[in-house]
């Protein structure tokens, strides 16, 4: 097989999502992100406030819907929707469980800094642990429940409170793989949700002859049918088509506008993303670079390649600096799925790619995409100030546990 990467940025044309790469070298992620420095952004704007004219409401009910956790660019999303746009949002949460003290704290701040509501969904804590162990024997990913729980909730909320319009941040696949382009105004969809998502399980089909869940399980996670959408005209639209998404950027304003918080993080240069969650950066990034040969500092270096933030040459230096860190808190993971590190780690072990990985004498090798990388040893002057230039605007931790709940304040 072989295995092209793209001159520009580091995807491979392994990438999950799927990606192109065009005779002229480029990917399609990078070709779409080329659009970001070429397109009319104040008229971009301007076709946002036109979408969302009519779903300003007279009265005191809410606007819109907007998902958000105590990281991931919600700060930003919810400072557009609330200051720029002047819609009066309701806010939700699915807990993940897995929250940091630091999450919990940005979650909080959102609602009182931006004077809104926010409904939380928090499911018993059997069932998630129950979907967690599932899904990570059948998929190998223990993050099947947050990211099924977080796609769902808004979309069922939407349809229970009759609020039909969702604001989300960038989309995933326009972003990373230039699966659609920022003029496409891509919307949310169920398809999308299960094929990339979710891996191309979604709720229906998670349940078998050979688990013990059931349909009562999966109640919370299942989203509406298509017929209840069109029925109750729920649209999702996404930021990051009207307005010229860059995450470091818009991070920084946050920090420095509403005192966001940041945190160093173990397997990546990057400090504002993924902070409110002890197992995102860890054992769910493990799994990534099992399954699929490289891990989250990929996706953080490709984008800030594009950005021309870095260079190429110390972009591959960063991934081989953190994509194998040794993961922290696996024990907090262990005790909280009632499973020794030694049936887990057999566990995961059954989801290493043979592409990327080869057995010799019981031990596993590397020979993920990396491995194939490799850079000139120059490094520029904005290459050596780069890490650096992350702001860490810690919040003081007392705990080493999961906060599933608190004021955060
Ligand atoms: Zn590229």
């Amino acid at each position: 097989m072989k295995i092209r990467f793209c001159k520009n940025c580091l995807y491979s044309t392994l990438h999950p999502l799927g990606i192109t790469i065009f005779e002229n070298g480029l990917c399609s992620g990078c070709v779409i992100h080329q659009e970001k420095n070429k397109l009319n952004w104040k008229s971009r704007w301007e076709q946002l406030e036109k979408i969302i004219t009519k779903y300003y409401k007279s009265s005191n009910e809410y606007d819109c819907i907007v998902p958000v956790t105590g990281a991931q660019d919600s700060f930003f999303i919810v400072y557009n929707v609330v200051k720029k746009l002047g819609l009066k949002p309701l806010l939700v949460n699915h807990n993940k469980y897995f929250n940091t003290e630091i999450g919990i704290h940005n979650l909080a701040n959102l609602r009182i800094k931006f004077n809104c509501d926010i409904l939380y969904q928090n499911i018993n804590p059997e069932t998630v642990r129950k979907l967690t162990k599932n899904s990570l024997i059948k998929m190998g990913s223990m993050y099947w429940p947050v990211i099924a729980g977080n796609t769902s909730f808004p979309v069922n909320i939407a349809k229970k409170y009759k609020i039909p319009l969702i604001i989300w941040g960038a989309h995933q696949g326009l972003e990373q793989v230039g699966m659609f382009s920022h003029l496409h105004n891509i919307e949310m969809t169920k398809r999308y949700r299960k094929d990339h998502d979710l891996m191309g399980f979604d709720e229906s089909n998670l349940i078998s002859n050979f688990n013990n869940l059931n349909e009562k399980d999966l109640y919370n996670f299942k989203y509406p049918s298509l017929e209840s959408i069109y029925r109750n005209k729920i649209i999702g639209i996404y930021l990051g088509n009207y307005i010229r998404w860059d995450p470091k950027v818009q991070h920084e304003k946050m920090i420095n506008k509403f005192d966001y918080k940041t945190d160093y993080q173990n397997r990546t240069f990057e400090k504002y993303e993924n902070t409110d969650c002890y197992n995102y950066m860890n054992i769910h990034d493990l799994l990534k670079l099992y399954k699929h040969g490289y891990s989250k500092v990929t996706d953080h270096v490709c984008r800030e390649i594009r950005f021309k933030r870095i260079s190429r040459d110390y972009g591959i230096k960063l991934i081989k600096k953190y994509e194998r860190k040794k993961i922290k808190y696996l024990d907090l993971f262990c005790e909280w799925l009632g499973i020794d590190n030694k049936s887990l780690e057999f566990s995961i072990n059954q989801h290493r790619n043979p592409i990327f990985w080869r057995k010799i004498d019981n031990r596993f090798q590397f020979k993920g995409l990396s491995t194939l990388l490799k850079d000139s040893g120059k490094i520029t002057s904005k290459d050596s100030k780069f890490e650096n230039s992350y702001v860490l605007n810690p919040f003081k931790t007392t705990i080493k546990k999961y906060v599933t709940f608190g004021k955060g304040v």
